[in-house]
């Protein structure tokens, strides 16, 4: 992704209703109809007053939120972070494809966690973990190591430590039309829609050190500072 300034809600690469019966047509609709739409119009509205900022790819907005004025670096880590987290969200979704892990990181997953349903439980009971709004993850770190994380809001994992492979909204309105406050039923279902090859592709990324690695760095904010 390198998009930048001014940035566009993308449509999605399938419709609203394709996720049925798991994720419902209504919640789709408004989830990246209404509220990726609203990160997307709020991200533009501030980097309209921050000029040299609006050069800045999505990454590298969501990276280096500590380096920026003081003024907008919450406004930009919830706004950029909103975008950034639900482009990911939705783009590990799919109405068709594996159900399970494939490729290398099918091989890694089985390693790591012994076996798919010791991840899915894993993974499970972090989701349950967040408390109010936020996101699980499923990460590569520096090491090469699979881990399952958590973060608030609209918050990244530290961003010089990882490459992202999944995540999952679990802010109500993700799943509230549908599961009212079932938060349970709802990653049982987003389990049956999950992008494996998607995923996969993501982790041989990580594994060769793309990304995140590099952006973060005083070059990159040099032009801008
Ligand atoms: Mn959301």
């Amino acid at each position: 992704m390198s998009q930048h300034y001014l940035f566009v809600n993308e449509p999605l690469n399938y419709a609203y209703d394709a996720l049925e019966p798991y994720i419902d047509t209504k919640t789709m609709e408004v989830h990246h109809g209404q509220g990726q739409k609203r990160y997307v119009d709020n991200l533009n509205a501030i980097l309209a007053s921050y000029p040299k900022m609006q050069s800045l790819t999505l990454e590298q907005l969501v990276v280096n939120v500590v380096f920026f004025p003081p003024e907008v670096q919450v406004p930009i880590l919830n706004n950029a972070g909103g975008v950034y987290n639900h482009q990911f969200y939705f783009a590990g979704m799919s109405p068709t494809g594996a159900r399970e892990p494939v490729g290398v990181l099918a091989q890694y997953i089985d390693r790591i966690f012994g076996n798919f349903d010791r991840f899915r439980e894993a993974f499970f009971n972090e989701a349950m973990a967040v408390f109010g709004s936020g996101y699980a993850w499923l990460i590569i770190d520096r090491m090469g190591m699979l881990r399952i994380v958590s973060t608030p809001n609209q918050s990244l994992p530290p961003p010089q430590s990882f490459y992202p492979i999944l995540n999952m909204d679990v802010w109500e309105h993700a799943y509230f039309l549908k599961h009212y406050g079932n938060r349970a039923a709802y990653i049982r279902d987003w389990f049956q829609v999950v992008d494996w090859e998607w995923a996969n592709q993501n982790f041989m990324k990580g594994l060769n050190g793309d990304f995140f690695y590099g952006i973060g760095t005083s070059e990159v904010l040099q032009e801008y500072l």
